[in-house]
């Protein structure tokens, strides 16, 4: 094959996978960083699919599997806050999104087999990571009219500083972040 004909081949693989086609292998990345979460967005038509992933710190403050009431209370709680998407990640109301589908998990991050893993998982009591993976789909009736996104998640979340973001449309794919200081993502163009 050619090497115009071979990069055309690949090209149209990439078009062909799925934007969350990798979300199975997606936690094999290593451990996460507290304060930085993830959140990945893809647009196609009037559908939004997001997925979030934060450190468990970054939400609830603790990582270890929630014994006390207080701590399960602290659980149950943010994945409420979690679960209501368009109030945490505010889209323009011109727009008019509406949250079809919302899955909030709160998991133990899972290690690469034979990974050294500074917690010691055998021992009881040792420390452990733990993340909140949400996904979410939302449709808008004017998708031209997303042009930005306003999140509400630092505040929120005393313990997040950063999230990563990742916008995948078909126009192509951006990153960039949002912070405490500038908690806003311009899309403009992405729709
Ligand atoms: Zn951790």
């Amino acid at each position: 094959m050619s090497k115009v004909l071979s990069g055309l081949a690949s090209m149209a693989m990439l078009i062909a996978v799925p934007a969350f086609a990798d979300q199975a292998d997606h936690r094999q990345l290593g451990p996460h960083v507290h304060g930085q979460g993830t959140l990945d967005i893809a647009i196609e038509g009037n559908k939004i699919e997001m997925e979030l992933v934060s450190p468990g710190m970054d939400i609830v403050g603790f990582e270890h599997i929630a014994s006390t009431d207080e701590q399960k209370a602290a659980v149950e709680k943010a994945k409420a806050k979690l679960a209501d998407v368009l109030a945490v990640f505010k889209l323009p109301a011109a727009a008019n999104c509406k949250a079809e589908t919302a899955n909030v998990e709160n998991r133990k991050e899972t290690h690469k087999p034979g990974e050294k893993d500074d917690d010691d998982d055998d021992k009881p009591g040792a420390p452990q990571h733990s993340e909140f993976h949400a996904t979410y789909t939302i449709t808008c009736e004017a998708p031209e009219r997303v042009t930005g996104l306003e999140t509400v998640y630092f505040s929120n979340f005393a313990g997040a500083q950063l999230l990563n973001v990742n916008v995948t449309s078909p126009k192509g794919q951006t990153q960039a972040q949002m912070t405490r200081d500038k908690p806003t993502l311009d899309l403009t163009g992405a729709m």
